[in-house]
C-alpha cells in the first residue's frame, strides 16, 4: 500500500497518497492507494454549483484538473488544500443544477456514481443508526451515526429558530421527536421533505438562535453547538446573530516579527484568546482562526472566513478583526497601527482608531491593499497592538495588564458599532 511518512517540526504524519482522479462512462473515481478508513467530508457550494470533498491526512502527487464527459458536470479540480492538517481537495463544479451521485467506497477508491438508471436500480440508502449528546462548558455536541459514508446540506429556518441538516437517500428507524432540552436545543425532529429523491431531515429545534459547527467521520456526523452563558446573553440579546471572527496572525512556521526572545504570533494568540474571551462573555458569536500555534496561510485564513460564512447564514453581520504586533529598525517607533482594504471597512477602521485613540497613541489609519482583508466579503481591520522594536512597548503590550484592558476597549469599540 502507498503511504508517505512525512516528518514535520518533531511531527510524524502518515498519510495516504491520492494518486489518481479519472472517469469511466458516469463514474468518477478517486483512487487513494490505501485499504484504511478513508477520512472525508463532503459539502455543496452555490455560484456556481459545486460538490466539494475533502480528503484528510491525504497528499497528492501533482494538482490538476479534468472535464470528464459526464452530462451536468463541467469540471474536476483537484489540488493540496491544506498541509496542517493534510487535506486534499477534490471540487466538481457543475454546469448547472446540482448531481447527487451516489457514493461508494471501495479498496481505497472513492466511486463517484453518476448514473440515473443505475441508481434507480439498486438505489443504496443510507440509515441514520443513532444520536448521541453531549456536553461540557464550551459546547452541546451531538454525534449522528451512519450506516454509511453521508452527504448534507445545512440550513437555518427562523421564528421559531430551527437548524436542520438534509440527508439524501437517508431513512431512520424511529421518527420519535427527542426532546433535549440542553441550551441551545430544545428538541430535535425527523422529517422527509423529499420522497423522491428521499430525503431525511434532521431539525434542531433552537431555544435561541445559534450558529453550528460540523466535523465530519466517515460514517459520523459531529454537530457543536457552542453554549453562550444565558445571563450574558439575555443581557445582550443582539450579540445572537453577529459573528466576530478573529485572526491571530502568523503562527506555526511563520513566527511574524521576533524580538528577542518574543515571537509576535504568541502575542497574537494571547490577545486574540482574550479578545475572543471577552465578546463571548458579552454574548457575541466569536471563531477564532487558530486557537494554538499552527502555521495557516493567507489563503487558508481567506477560504476560512468565507467557509464559516457559508456555513453560517443566518449572520446578519460579521466582521474580521487581525491581531498583529509591529516591529521597526528604529526603536523609537511606537504606537498602534490599523489597517483595512474595502470601503466598507473604513467605519470599523475608524471607530475602533477612535476608541483606541481615547486611551492609547494611534499613530496610523490607513487604508491599503492587504491580502486577507481585500478578500473577504465582510469589514475586516489589522490591528497592530504596538512595536516590539520599542523598549516602552514591548514591556507594556507583553504584559497581562495591558492585554486584558486592550482586549476591552476593542470590545467598547465593537459595542459601538453593533
Ligand atoms: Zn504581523
Amino acid at each position: 500500500m502507498g503511504y508517505r511518512v512525512i516528518i514535520k517540526e518533531k511531527n510524524i504524519y502518515i498519510l495516504q497518497i491520492l494518486d489518481e482522479i479519472n472517469w469511466k462512462e458516469e463514474k468518477i473515481y478517486f483512487k487513494i492507494k490505501s485499504e484504511d478508513m478513508i477520512e472525508f467530508k463532503s459539502f455543496k457550494l452555490k455560484e456556481p454549483n459545486r460538490l466539494v470533498f475533502d480528503i484528510y491526512n491525504c497528499i497528492l502527487i501533482e494538482k490538476g484538473e479534468i472535464s470528464p464527459k459526464i452530462s451536468g458536470i463541467k469540471t474536476v479540480r483537484y489540488s493540496q488544500y491544506s498541509t496542517e492538517p493534510y487535506v486534499v481537495r477534490i471540487v466538481l463544479e457543475f454546469s448547472k443544477d446540482f448531481l447527487e451521485p451516489q457514493l461508494k467506497l471501495d479498496k481505497g477508491q472513492i466511486i463517484l456514481n453518476f448514473s440515473k438508471e443505475e441508481k434507480a436500480e439498486k438505489t443504496l440508502e443510507n440509515k441514520l443508526v443513532d444520536i448521541k449528546f453531549m456536553k461540557d462548558e464550551k459546547k452541546l455536541s451531538f454525534n449522528l451515526f451512519f450506516d454509511l459514508p453521508f452527504t448534507y446540506t445545512k440550513g437555518i429556518l427562523r421564528d421559531p429558530e430551527r437548524i436542520f441538516f438534509d440527508f439524501p437517500s437517508t431513512t431512520v428507524s424511529n421518527t420519535n421527536t427527542l426532546i433535549i432540552d440542553e441550551n441551545p436545543v430544545e428538541k430535535i425532529r425527523f422529517g422527509f421533505p423529499s420522497l423522491n429523491p428521499k430525503v431525511l431531515r434532521v431539525v434542531f429545534d433552537l431555544y435561541t438562535s445559534s450558529i453550528t459547527y460540523e466535523e465530519v467521520f466517515t460514517n459520523t456526523l459531529k454537530i457543536d453547538f457552542p453554549i453562550i452563558d444565558k445571563k450574558e446573553s439575555s443581557k445582550k440579546e443582539k450579540g445572537g446573530n453577529h459573528l466576530i471572527i478573529i485572526d491571530p496572525g502568523h503562527g506555526g512556521n511563520d513566527p511574524g516579527a521576533i524580538y528577542s526572545n518574543i515571537f509576535e504570533k504568541d502575542l497574537n494568540l494571547q490577545v486574540s484568546i482574550k479578545l475572543a474571551k471577552v465578546l463571548r462573555e458579552s454574548g457575541y458569536n466569536v471563531i477564532l482562526l487558530r486557537e494554538k500555534d499552527e502555521t495557516l496561510s493567507l489563503d487558508d485564513r481567506v477560504n476560512l472566513v468565507k467557509n464559516y460564512l457559508q456555513n453560517n447564514s443566518f449572520i446578519d453581520k460579521a466582521i474580521f478583526l487581525s491581531i498583529h504586533a509591529n516591529a521597526a529598525l528604529s526603536p523609537e517607533v511606537k504606537g498602534i497601527e490599523i489597517f483595512y482594504a474595502t470601503d466598507f471597512s473604513f467605519p470599523l477602521a475608524k471607530t475602533i482608531s477612535e476608541v483606541l485613540s481615547k486611551y492609547y497613541s494611534v499613530r496610523t489609519l490607513r487604508q491599503g491593499k492587504f491580502y486577507i482583508l481585500s478578500r473577504i466579503p465582510i469589514p475586516g481591520v489589522i490591528i497592530e497592538m504596538g512595536f516590539l522594536s520599542n523598549n516602552e512597548e514591548r514591556v507594556l503590550i507583553t504584559s497581562e495588564e495591558f492585554q486584558n484592558s486592550f482586549v476591552e476597549k476593542i470590545k467598547e469599540a465593537i459595542e459601538k458599532l453593533i
